[in-house]
């Protein structure tokens, strides 16, 4: 028996075969938790591999600022 809850509001999700959502609970928490990963709100670790450690991004940094990713979170 296994009884997950939905990722996105905690209420338990029915198992596959009546439930075309899981592993949410229902069709409307599973669009808004896609549409939440489309907009990037939520972040998957980057694995090490990825990240450029060479000094080459440092110049970057300063000129990459938070104030555009307000529009993407509305
Ligand atoms: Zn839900």
């Amino acid at each position: 028996m296994t009884s997950k809850p939905c990722p996105h509001c905690k209420k338990p999700a029915a198992p596959r075969p009546e439930n075309p959502a899981f592993p949410f609970c229902c069709e409307r928490c599973r669009t808004i938790d896609l549409g939440a990963w489309l907009s990037e709100d939520y972040r998957v670790p980057v694995p090490p591999e990825e990240t450029e450690r060479d000094g080459v991004a440092e110049s970057e940094v300063g000129g990459a600022t938070g104030a555009d990713r307000d529009d993407v979170l509305n």
